[in-house]
């Protein structure tokens, strides 16, 4: 895709200003050689649902058998299943997409059951976001307006039965699915450097 790589500097100077830790690669293919650089074999580690991370190789990776990884129960009661999400606290690396990074470096996360976003903001020692270059915009409304955008193909891709999946619109459901309970926004980082952002120039994801 056309990018403006102007644009993708001024997203990234204003990333490390807030304290986060910006790379910038051009293809999904080279997401993978950068994060074997960052994250040692051994490490546990656990990811948030993302289509990006399955497209860049990161969540094959993850559970290729080179790290403890923390996989979320298929079977078991509900506190076992529960136990096993509260793990991901404890984590060294976590690993998710963005919604939305605005290019004055914050970043934009939406959720349903907050398992993706609780440990984002807190827990791990190393946080990794993972992004094409089609998720930056520049301003909250338009973080906003892609979030309303995709969330209803989220939807329907898990296979939700949430009224936007009818019609592609959102109606600020009450629906027991509604994948839009907790808006989270990263405006800065006071542990410098534990959230890791790597830019990739190709568009990724939903
Ligand atoms: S609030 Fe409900 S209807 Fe709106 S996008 Fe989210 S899940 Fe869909």
């Amino acid at each position: 895709m056309e990018f403006d790589m102007t644009l993708v500097q001024k997203t990234m100077d204003n990333l490390k200003k807030r304290q986060f830790r910006p790379f910038f690669v051009q293809t999904k293919e080279d997401v993978l050689p950068l994060l074997k650089t960052l994250v040692a074999e051994g490490e546990t580690v656990a990811n948030g649902g993302s289509v990006t991370l399955g497209q860049t190789g990161v969540d094959a990776w993850l559970k290729s058998g080179v790290f403890n990884y923390l996989a979320p129960l298929q079977t078991g009661t509900e506190k076992e299943k529960k136990d096993a999400i509260r793990q991901r606290f404890f984590a060294d690396s976590f690993f998710l997409s963005a919604n939305a990074i605005i290019s004055d470096g914050r970043i934009v996360n939406e959720d349903g059951a907050s398992t993706r976003v609780a440990p984002m903001i807190y827990g791990p020692d190393k946080v990794f976001i993972v992004a094409g270059v089609n998720k930056i915009v520049n301003t909250m409304t338009e973080a906003n307006a892609r979030v309303k955008k995709v969330a209803p193909q989220n939807c329907k891709r898990i296979g939700f039965s949430t009224p936007c999946v009818e019609d592609g619109r959102c109606h600020d459901c009450s629906h027991y699915q509604r994948s839009c309970c907790t808006s989270a926004v990263l405006n800065f980082s006071r542990v410098p450097d534990r959230i890791t952002v790597i830019l990739v120039g190709e568009e990724l994801g939903v």
